[in-house]
């Protein structure tokens, strides 16, 4: 589990950067820009920000220098369309999809992690009251400021955000299954385990891609 967590480690085993549409998301309302405002109360209900602003951001990000190389995608695409308009994008920048990650895990332990998940605004220290408490509950152990909950951690929005998913981005796993390009991992166990679960089963897609490539 930690989707944000494992993929920023496999972008930094990779050498590449690691582009979430959540984080650049999170940056645009806390800036309070345009965007920020748009996708405010869509991220506060668990429901998808419209496509035409996450793919304005997306296009932004993939185009700054650091992403020439390639990059690592986290929580994008999310639903059919995005997908099309990744392949899209991709193409017109001389790239292509090399392996998509699907990360599985229980709706009850994603429901315990994300609405267990706390945070202290001071120096961002992430806790989790089922797995990972503060010696004092709510307060951080490194500067004693008040941990905050992420808005949409909260249990109703967490719960709609799985309805959410299983509606209209689990069906992107037959789609990129379709085309040889899906690595199923288990999310359950230590945080450096997965990563290297995560690592061996991209390298596993992309072999076989280059086998497939080769006359
Ligand atoms: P995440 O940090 O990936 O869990 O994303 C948090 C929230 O940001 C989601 O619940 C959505 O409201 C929004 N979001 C992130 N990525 C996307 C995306 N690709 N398409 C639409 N909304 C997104």
């Amino acid at each position: 589990m930690g989707k944000g967590t494992q993929a920023v480690r496999v972008a930094g085993r990779f050498g590449v950067p690691h582009v979430s549409t959540g984080d650049l998301l999170r940056a645009a309302l806390a800036s309070r820009t345009e965007i920020g405002l748009t996708a405010k109360k869509f991220m506060e209900a668990g429901e998808l920000v419209p496509d035409s602003v996450v793919l304005d951001l997306i296009r932004g990000r993939l185009g700054e220098p650091d992403a020439a190389g390639g990059f690592i995608l986290d929580g994008f695409p999310r639903n059919a369309a995005q997908a099309e308009s990744l392949g899209v994008l991709l193409e017109e920048i001389g790239g292509a999809v090399e392996a998509v990650v699907a990360l599985e895990a229980s709706d009850e332990a994603l429901i315990a992690r994300l609405s267990g998940r706390f945070s202290c605004p001071a120096c961002n220290r992430v806790y989790n009251v089922h797995s990972n408490p503060p010696r004092r509950s709510g307060v951080c152990d490194e500067d004693s400021s008040e941990l905050l909950q992420r808005s949409d951690d909260a249990e109703d929005v967490v719960r709609n955000r799985l309805r959410v998913y299983r509606e209209q981005t689990e069906p992107l796993i037959a789609y990129y299954d379709a085309r040889g390009l899906l690595a199923r991992v288990a999310g359950a166990g230590e945080v450096g385990e997965i990563t290297l679960r995560i690592e061996r089963a991209v390298e596993e897609v992309r072999d076989r891609g280059s086998d497939a490539a080769a006359p």
